[in-house]
């Protein structure tokens, strides 16, 4: 007897040889056998297998023993009642938690937040335009320095405004306008 090829997948040995080979690992039953192996180690999506399952009867083995030996490969659904509430629940939550996941992302302030934003940054602008004197508010106006005109330039006669001293007052009541 040559060697044999075992496969683990499907606990099944044969003839090794490059054809025989071939055919196992192409066939369906090898294929099916290896996608259980791998769906068992992968949670699978609750929203899938009960779109799956609702298609199906339940399983009879299972339903009346709790059990079936054909696991995953079987044609019937093994979703109990039990186990379709629990996949619901599942499905319930993971939607609430993305939903609640998406807002904070997002950020939209509510309509009240946004008015009470804007309330109190429009009190805020308030604030510092009063800050700003009033022009007729004479205890608030700046302390202006006081210009003379430099004896050098007293014996002069008609001077242009260019080099006379500007008033005191001079400054006092041009608007103030905002820089930036
Ligand atoms: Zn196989
Ligand atoms: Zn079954």
């Amino acid at each position: 007897m040559g060697k044999r090829y075992y496969c683990d997948y499907c606990d099944k040995s044969f003839a090794d040889n490059a054809t025989n080979r071939k055919n196992h690992l192409m066939g369906v039953y090898h294929q099916k056998q290896k996608k259980a192996h791998y769906d068992s180690f992968v949670k699978r999506d609750p929203a899938k297998i009960l779109a799956e399952s609702s298609k199906l009867p339940l399983c009879h083995n299972f339903r009346t023993t709790g059990e079936c030996h054909f696991g995953v490969n079987c044609r019937w659904s093994h979703v109990t009642d039990q186990v379709r509430e629990e996949l619901e629940n599942e499905i319930r939550n993971k939607r609430e938690a993305s939903i609640k996941q998406r807002q904070e992302e997002e950020k939209v302030p509510t309509l009240e937040e946004w008015l009470d934003k804007r309330a109190k940054r429009l009190k805020t602008e308030d604030d510092v335009k009063s800050g700003i004197p009033e022009p007729s508010d004479e205890a608030a106006v700046y302390q202006l320095p006081v210009y003379s005109l430099p004896p050098s330039l007293a014996n002069i006669p008609n001077l242009p405004p260019s080099l006379l001293p500007p008033l005191p007052d001079a400054y006092k009541y041009l608007p103030l306008e905002e820089w930036g």
